[in-house]
């Protein structure tokens, strides 16, 4: 290979598996490799950047505290406008009582997020914070998508970091990176005219990271976008995950997650032509390849189904998301009919594909090894118990 020419694909396999980071040019290469290479390479990087024999998972609860929005994308089915008959806005006794429940199965963090609500005060939000840290102080507060920031710095004139101040100031631990979708504006203007720009997007979360908060990137395939856009996506990412390692003492993303476009009962449906389960684990594994300084990847059990999340561990996962108990968004637009799980069932989705199953926090670290035996409720007469049967739980 001379220095300008592009590599073959075998050489790109082989400067991938060795770790070198790989440019632009390469990154979209691998999207017309034969998939099983590409995830062989994509799964000895995962060994080499996480616990090869583990698989980690999250007790947690997401919470939606309103429905009521007025971004309008065009592939969501979970917004209302206030004058719909099934349009809420929780109050603080009903998120409450949701992280209680999240309290007796072992939970340690809420994900809340919601529409953007035009009627909603300040107080509301800081409110809120502040009655979960004084009635839950053991939670994490996970909250509000950069597209509820860039609301709340417009509506209550507040420049970023004095807004960030005052929310951290409330009780809030990270902000997650939803709606990061596909962070090219071509993309994100088809798909939602008024979504919040990619250079929005990662405005507030640098200067999330900057101070201190959790963060996670993510990204969502099947819009019509194509593999320059979606290599584009990624080096985005590890762009920025490069800027926090160097400003910010390595507070960059806590981990990667990716899930496929859903489009039942939206805008989009029959106009966006969503992506395979194929498509899916072809991205994991490119995005374990491509983004060499992240080294959490999870698998999407809601988007997906188990069987391709239990897959995706040898595709470039190394962590099958959480519980969340419910799940509004990606639900109320397909998904495989599932918005929540059990603790049994993520073990078991570890323990079966071959891996030793570990709780973690939301920044990743693990807090407990749990008892695989008494959660699938095996013997020494029956070893494989229950393992046929199906989680309910
Ligand atoms: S995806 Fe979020 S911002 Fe967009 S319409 Fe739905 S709730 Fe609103």
């Amino acid at each position: 290979m001379t220095a300008s020419a592009q590599p073959t694909g075998t050489e790109l396999l082989q400067k991938a598996a060795s770790g070198e980071r790989l440019n632009a040019a390469e990154i979209e290469a691998l999207y017309h490799l034969p998939l099983p290479d590409v995830a062989a390479v994509a799964h000895g990087l995962r060994l080499q950047r996480s616990n090869p024999d583990v698989v980690t998972f999250l007790i947690d609860r997401n919470i939606n505290y309103t429905n009521v929005c007025n971004v309008g994308c065009n592939f969501c089915a979970f917004y209302r406008t206030r004058r719909q008959a099934d349009s809420y806005t929780h109050d603080y006794a009903t998120i409450s009582a949701k992280i209680t429940e999240l309290e007796a199965v072992g939970g340690t963090r809420i994900l809340m997020q919601g529409g953007v609500n035009p009627e909603l005060p300040l107080n509301y939000y800081t409110g809120l914070l502040r009655h979960i840290k004084a009635h839950h102080p053991s939670i994490r507060i996970d909250a509000f998508s950069p597209e509820e920031v860039l609301f709340m710095e417009k509506a209550f004139g507040l420049a970023l970091d004095p807004l960030l101040d005052t929310l951290i100031e409330a009780g809030l631990d990270g902000l997650p990176g939803a709606g990061g979708e596909i962070l090219e504006d071509d993309v994100r203007k088809k798909a939602a005219p008024a979504r919040i720009r990619s250079a929005d997007w990662f405005r507030i979360l640098d200067a999330a990271q900057r101070k201190g908060l959790y963060t996670i990137s993510t990204m969502v395939i099947g819009f019509g976008e194509s593999y320059a856009q979606r290599t584009r996506h990624l080096l985005q990412i590890r762009e920025q995950q490069d800027r926090a390692g160097q400003l910010y003492g390595g507070n960059g993303f806590s981990g990667f997650a990716m899930w496929t476009l859903q489009t039942e009962h939206t805008r989009l449906h029959g106009k966006a032509p969503g992506a395979t389960a194929h498509e899916y684990l072809q991205q994991l594994a490119i995005a374990r390849i491509a983004l060499d300084n992240v080294p959490n990847i999870q698998a999407s059990w809601p988007g997906q189904g188990f069987k391709v999340a239990q897959a995706s561990l040898y595709y470039g996962a190394n962590d099958l998301g959480s519980t969340m108990m419910e799940e509004n968004v990606v639900s109320a637009a397909g998904g495989h009919g599932r918005h929540k799980t059990t603790v049994r069932e993520l073990i078991r989705s570890a323990v079966d594909a071959g891996f030793t199953p570990a709780i973690r926090n939301s920044r990743f670290q693990i807090i407990e090894w749990p008892d695989v035996d008494a959660h699938l409720n095996r013997t020494e007469a029956n070893p494989e118990a229950e393992r046929a049967v199906g989680a309910a739980g």
